[in-house]
């Protein structure tokens, strides 16, 4: 059995949420975690989790792209999702989806956007840790801010999603917290990213995660379709293959048990 921890139904185009609902238990996917990117979608996300309350999990959060809609209020935005967070205790899971993104960032307006990308990181990080919450990072291009800025609000609960950094980074980040996950998307099928690839072949099998980040990042060998769940096996495919080239003496039920127990002991759920 398989859990996707990071998906975005909610945007997809090509399938309707319902099909892609329904379709999950053929493909072994038991469960997956919506996330939340602004309010509107947020909310979306729990309302998805109602209405498949053993399946469907929300997270709520405000992603970096999104926060310039917020950026004249980041006071009240935190306080709206404190209240939507309070008002649905039972359907949130806890994560928020927070990070750096130096990769889509104005280049010409670097300094401004990276410090408001901070502000929103800290703040965010400061409501999780009020609720003892864990929080989803994403950090793209932008390895040493993030790292520095875990560490200096002391946030020790995470899962670096679509990981798409190196095997020296993953390590600083597992030494830093034990309490740090590194999940992987598509990108670890790809020739074009072997620094991801070495990092799934090598680190504790107990902090991996798989995801799809779907309608994002299909993996091969659907690399140009839009994304949806189900092809979360083939990440984890990937990642057992990965770690059989490097040695590692484990069966795929193995990799696929120990991950989906990682994503339960992660999320809670
Ligand atoms: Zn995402």
């Amino acid at each position: 059995m398989i859990i996707d921890t990071h998906t975005h139904i909610y945007l997809n185009k090509e399938h309707f949420e319902k099909d892609i609902i329904e379709g999950l238990k053929k493909d072994g996917i038991e469960k997956i975690i919506s996330i939340g990117t602004d309010l509107d979608n947020s909310l979306k996300s729990i309302q998805l989790s109602k209405e498949n309350p053993e399946t469907i999990y929300a997270t709520i959060g405000i992603h970096p792209t999104d926060i310039w809609a917020y950026k004249d209020d980041l006071r009240g935005t935190i306080n709206q999702l404190e209240n939507m967070l309070l008002e649905n205790l039972a359907y949130v899971k806890w994560i928020w989806e927070c990070w750096f993104d130096f990769h889509w960032i104005d280049k010409n307006n670097f300094e401004e956007e990276k410090s408001l990308q901070e502000e929103f990181f800290k703040a965010q990080i400061g409501l999780a840790k009020k609720y003892s919450l864990p929080i989803i990072v994403h950090t793209r291009d932008a390895k040493e801010d993030t790292l520095r800025v875990l560490q200096e609000t002391g946030c020790k609960k995470f899962v670096l999603h679509c990981f798409s950094e190196d095997l020296d980074f993953a390590l600083r980040a597992l030494y830093y917290s034990s309490e740090c996950m590194i999940s992987f998307s598509g990108i670890v099928t790809y020739k074009s990213a072997p620094n991801v690839q070495k990092t799934a072949a090598n680190i504790p099998l107990d902090k991996i995660l798989v995801e799809t980040d779907c309608p994002f990042l299909s993996p091969q060998p659907l690399r140009w379709q839009e994304n949806i769940p189900n092809n979360t096996k083939y990440n984890l495919e990937k990642v057992f293959t990965l770690r059989q080239e490097n040695g590692k003496k484990e069966t795929f039920p193995e990799v696929e048990k120990q991950l989906y127990e990682n994503a339960k002991r992660f999320f809670l759920i």
